[in-house]
């Protein structure tokens, strides 16, 4: 019998992944299943975006690219910073790798030892935690709750930082919780990681335009973190390229080219028509495709309204992001119609099977006391899905 790796063993299924093809597996068995799992934008590519894909095949841009991609692609990206966030990084700190997820493994690869810490704040999105096991590193998790929106403080942070820690890691705006840290609250987080020049943050802003009060801020505007900081980006989310696989760091000058080296080992530069048409779309105002932001906002209102009503649930109006993050503890260790509740994850897996609602539970992301609803779908879709919760959850027999 061979024997998978060590490291293969430590790993767990992607959730996200497990809860939407079970949500597909039913569907193509016949059932009427709202699939609110997997958090993508359900928008089509825009016009002009598509235009420079085919504009790109045309002119043949068939071969490699330069490992961290091309020339142009990262001085867009430059640019864009500059423009969006105000930072300053150069297009040789720059490398566009194949989503946001590769360019968080390709740090993670470059940074970490067998035992060195990476801090992760609960709760955390679910593949921060596998990365860090994957590469070796052990996630220490900082506890944030409801109460708190779903944030570290400074002090939470001085107090999870050992010898042994090399990164902080996370997302804002953050996927699950929907919350984003504030501009004073990045400044009471900068201020700590300060104190620690051996501390790399990987700030996680690929949800960046999906925020419904303010501007987006960085926590790279700090200049006496700046050294300290790489920024994750991506065309996914504000964009609706999911599937164009296209993502980005943008890095301390001494970091750069650590993350082209293990790229250029494990897959080289990313999809060359995908690329080109990222030109466009970063050299386009955003503010043509606020469309889909305000669609996600009267969307995120009307799940809420429903939401706050539903049995059980404690849920916070999200202010960014497209996922509502609701407490449902008030299930847990409870029957429901005769099955069992230990976590959110039989919650999850219950709510799929009998009102034909699926979303994801909240133990891989850290909160065993929380679902996740992606609301990135049809206003006709949302409105079924809460009938249904609410017609589940009113009905259910609970012991
Ligand atoms: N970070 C977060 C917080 C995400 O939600 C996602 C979406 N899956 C990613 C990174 C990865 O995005 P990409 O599609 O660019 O790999
Ligand atoms: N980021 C999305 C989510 O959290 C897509 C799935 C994934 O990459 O895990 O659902």
């Amino acid at each position: 019998m061979i024997k998978f790796s060590e490291r293969l063993e430590r790993l767990s299924y992607s959730q996200t992944f497990v809860m939407s093809n079970k949500a597909r597996e039913m569907k193509a068995s016949g059932i009427d299943v709202i699939s609110l799992t997997l958090g993508e934008p359900d928008f089509d590519v825009p016009d002009v975006i598509k235009k420079a894909a085919i504009q790109a095949i045309e002119e043949n841009y068939s071969h490699y690219s330069p490992v961290p991609g091309f020339l142009e692609l990262r001085k867009a990206i430059s640019n864009k910073l500059k423009r969006d966030n105000n930072l300053e990084f150069k297009e040789s700190q720059i490398c566009v790798s194949n989503g946001a997820k590769q360019a968080i493994v390709n740090v993670l690869g470059a940074l970490l030892n067998d035992g060195d810490e990476v801090i992760l704040p609960v709760p955390y999105w679910v593949s921060y935690d596998e990365m860090v096991k994957l590469m070796g590193g052990s996630s220490v998790f900082i506890k944030t709750s409801y109460a708190t929106d779903f944030k570290m403080t400074a002090e939470q942070l001085e107090e999870a930082i050992t010898p042994n820690t090399k990164i902080l890691l996370y997302s804002s705006p953050c996927n699950p919780s929907g919350s984003y840290y504030t501009y004073d609250e990045l400044k009471a987080l900068a201020e700590v990681i300060a104190k620690h020049p051996h501390l790399i943050v990987i700030s996680d802003e690929i949800y960046e335009y999906i925020n419904y009060e303010t501007t987006h801020k960085s926590i790279a505007v700090f200049p006496e973190i700046k050294d300290q900081v790489v920024v994750i980006n991506g065309m996914s989310k504000g964009y609706a390229m999911t599937g164009w696989r296209l993502g980005y760091s943008a890095a301390p000058e001494w970091l750069a080219p650590a993350l082209d080296k293990i790229q250029g080992q494990m897959t080289s530069g990313a999809n060359s028509v995908a690329q080109r048409a990222a030109i466009t779309a970063l050299e386009t105002d955003p503010k043509e495709f606020r469309y889909m932001v305000d669609a996600f906002q009267s969307r995120r209102n009307l799940v809420y309204y429903r939401m706050k009503t539903l049995p059980g649930f404690k849920v916070l109006l999200p202010k960014s992001a497209f996922y509502f993050y609701p407490d449902i503890s008030f299930y847990l260790g409870k029957t429901l119609n005769g099955t069992k509740i230990n976590n959110a994850d039989d919650f999850a897996m219950f709510l799929l099977e009998t009102a034909h609602v699926g979303c994801v539970g909240g133990v891989s992301f850290g909160s065993p006391e929380c679902v996740r609803f992606s609301y990135a779908a049809s206003e006709s879709d949302l409105t079924k899905a809460m009938d249904r919760l609410a017609h589940t959850l009113e009905n259910a027999v609970i012991s």
